[in-house]
């Protein structure tokens, strides 16, 4: 422990300090573990050789900074199993998940050295730092979504709609297209009342990111019919895993990703995420990163619903503060967000943005309509 400070490498004290950009930065955000930085920028350990860079090797040290833990390479234990995982009755896949959640919320040290947790904008902070050129966007765009799992979920939804409309909100919905015998007039009825649907995978069963290409492709041909009928738009990969190799796939496909998680705590491995709440461009597509803590991960480290929230509306604060987009996901069933207190919880949540003024709702669409489209 006497080594912690060298542990780390404090970013301000390389940086020539973008101070009027720079100035919601707090030491947690500026600084990076060392041997990352050593991954990232193996030969820029001081203010000269950080100085001598020019623009574009400054775009390139953040793109990597940003890159580093973004990907999910290989796929965790529940993509190998000869059988789907939800073939595991789900009470018991609960369990198991809380029980690790609870053990190791005191060892967050070791699974969120980067990106933190429950949020980490270090790449926001080097960029403002080294390049502070990011619009800074006031009111804070804050985009709702749900991920659509199982057929309880969808049927719950409406609790949500209904909460989302009296705010003068709509959500972004990502439903799985070949798991359950989908609610089409309910789905109808979500999109003509100005929500959106997107594209949760294929069954949910997290194979598709490591796939031949062939086989991928022919999964999102299969889908063409539900994305022409719902005119989806963009995707989030099912449990949140992602490739290079999917990315690139979804480039041909949709306008945007929202796969990618700012900070992704334990699951779906430790350690991933892009530090940055800030929307970027991925092997040809905008992402449009998951920017804040998810219902789930937050209770499967045992986190009651006040604290939720209280996680909740400081992530948005400092969201706010940084000038990133607010992404927040909610799932539907029960047991996570679709159950009476939690539904109140996130009821609170969404007043609180409603009230401040600082933030206005926005679909994913109507997001990258207004500020990423055209942008390169
Ligand atoms: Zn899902």
């Amino acid at each position: 422990m006497g080594d912690r400070m060298d542990q780390y490498v404090d970013l301000i004290s390389i940086t020539p300090v973008n101070r009027e950009r720079g100035r919601w930065i707090t030491e947690t955000f500026a600084r990076t573990p060392r041997e990352l930085w050593d991954e990232v920028a193996p030969s820029i350990a001081n203010t000269d050789a950080l100085a001598s860079l020019d623009h574009d090797a400054r775009r390139k040290l953040v793109a990597a900074l940003r890159t580093a833990r973004m990907y999910i390479t290989s796929p965790p234990m529940s993509s190998r199993l000869p059988f789907s995982y939800q073939a595991i009755p789900g009470p018991i896949r609960r369990i198991v998940a809380k029980g690790i959640g609870r053990l190791r919320r005191s060892q967050s040290a070791k699974w969120a050295r980067f990106p933190a947790f429950p949020i980490d904008l270090t790449t926001d902070a080097l960029s403002d730092l080294i390049l502070g050129d990011e619009p800074l966007n006031d009111p804070t765009p804050v985009i709702v979504t749900h991920d659509i799992d199982t057929s309880e979920g969808e049927q719950n939804l409406p609790l949500f709609l209904e909460i989302e409309e009296s705010l003068g909100a709509r959500s972004t919905n990502f439903v799985v297209p070949f798991k359950w015998n989908l609610d089409h007039g309910l789905l109808e009825r979500t999109i003509n009342a100005g929500h959106e649907i997107g594209v949760h995978g294929y069954d949910h069963g997290n194979q598709t990111p490591y796939m031949q290409p062939e086989m991928m492709a022919r999964r999102f041909d299969q889908t063409k019919p539900f994305i022409e009928r719902y005119r989806c738009r963009g995707y989030r990969a099912p449990t949140l895993l992602r490739t290079r190799e999917l990315l690139a796939e979804l480039a041909l496909r949709f306008d945007y990703d929202s796969s990618v998680p700012t900070s992704g705590g334990l699951f779906p491995a430790p350690n991933n995420g892009c530090a940055t709440a800030r929307p970027f461009r991925a092997e040809g597509i905008w992402e449009i990163p998951l920017s804040m803590p998810r219902d789930a991960g937050l209770m499967f480290l045992g986190y009651g619903p006040e604290e939720i929230e209280c996680h909740m509306l400081d992530s948005a604060r400092l969201i706010r503060a940084s000038g990133g987009v607010v992404v927040l996901l909610t799932h539907c069933e029960k047991v996570y967000s679709g159950n009476r207190i939690m539904l109140d919880t996130y009821r609170r949540i969404l007043s609180s943005l409603a009230g401040d003024g600082g933030y206005r709702f926005m679909t994913m669409s109507e997001y990258h309509n207004t500020y990423l489209r055209g942008r390169q």
